[in-house]
């Protein structure tokens, strides 16, 4: 357990996983008599689809929090060598989930077989993950990681989508948020993460209304967060398998 900061009135506490159902990174201790407010999920979201304002706020909070909890590496550790490719294939898939990570190179990083050696481990058993609350993983799989990351693990919604994207590449998520900011229930679904190829670029120079670039994380974290502020609902990681018409639907989703 760690401090990572303390609170004072009228803060609030806020991060990106509170709106896609997954695990949080951080809890709350109370230390000193006052009144907490709880906001609901739901709550939360009719506030951000309501109120621009408060929207905006909240959502710069996300993303700021998020950059200092990558500051203060609060997040699990990859230990591996660029040379391996189950080293990178856990970064790839750390990062195009958003999961806050630290990647520790054995091949450059003096300090990374000391705690290695800390839990009672040695480089030859890289690529090894260590996860916040002190669980060690050594070289698993995408879906090992994703449930120990509590990824996915959020219930779906029971509910009928009127919209359902597969794919949470650059396509899928702005139909998600075309969708969702239209009004209609829109879940976007990918087997992967978020982001597709974008997720992986270091830098996008050429998208219109970024004059001087982003990275591909931010790029897919901000559209990320559009599709949620307007309400759609991300399932990952899961793949679609199929598709399958079920009759002509009616009511006021159906457009023609
Ligand atoms: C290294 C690199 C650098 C790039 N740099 C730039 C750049 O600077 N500028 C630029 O304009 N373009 C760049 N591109 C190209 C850009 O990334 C692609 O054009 C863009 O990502 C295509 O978007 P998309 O949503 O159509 O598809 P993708 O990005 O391919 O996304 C498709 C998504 O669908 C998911 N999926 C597929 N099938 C299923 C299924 N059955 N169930 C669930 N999910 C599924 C996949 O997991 C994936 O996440 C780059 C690409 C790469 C690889």
């Amino acid at each position: 357990m760690r401090e990572l900061t303390t609170l004072g009135p009228g803060r609030f506490v806020a991060e990106l996983n509170i709106l896609t159902g997954e695990r949080v990174f951080a809890t709350a201790v109370v230390r000193e008599p006052g009144l907490v407010l709880v906001v609901p999920v739901d709550r939360l979201q009719e506030v951000i689809a309501q109120d621009q304002q408060l929207a905006d706020l909240i959502v710069q909070v996300i993303l700021r929090r998020r950059q200092w909890f990558l500051q203060q590496r609060a997040g699990l550790q990859i230990f591996g060598s660029r040379t391996s490719p189950d080293a990178r294939r856990l970064q790839e898939f750390a990062t195009r989930n958003r999961l806050l990570h630290v990647w520790v190179d054995l091949d450059t990083d003096p300090a990374a077989g000391a705690v290695l050696a800390q839990q009672g481990l040695d480089p030859s058993d890289a690529p090894v993950v260590l996860m916040r609350g002190g669980e060690v993983l050594r070289n698993p799989s995408n879906s090992q990681l994703a449930r120990a990351a509590g990824l996915g693990t959020a219930a779906v919604p029971a509910k009928t989508f009127d919209v359902a994207v597969v794919g949470a590449g650059p396509a899928g998520l702005a139909a998600s948020v075309y969708g969702a900011s239209e009004g209609l229930a829109t879940a976007v679904i990918d087997g992967l993460g978020v982001g597709g190829q974008i997720g992986t670029t270091s830098r996008i120079e050429n998208y219109l209304g970024f004059p001087v670039g982003a990275s591909g994380e931010e790029f897919a974290e901000r559209s990320l967060l559009q599709a949620l502020r307007f309400g759609a609902t991300l399932l990952v990681p899961r793949t679609a398998t199929g598709l399958r018409g079920h009759g002509r639907r009616t009511g006021p989703a159906a457009r023609p």
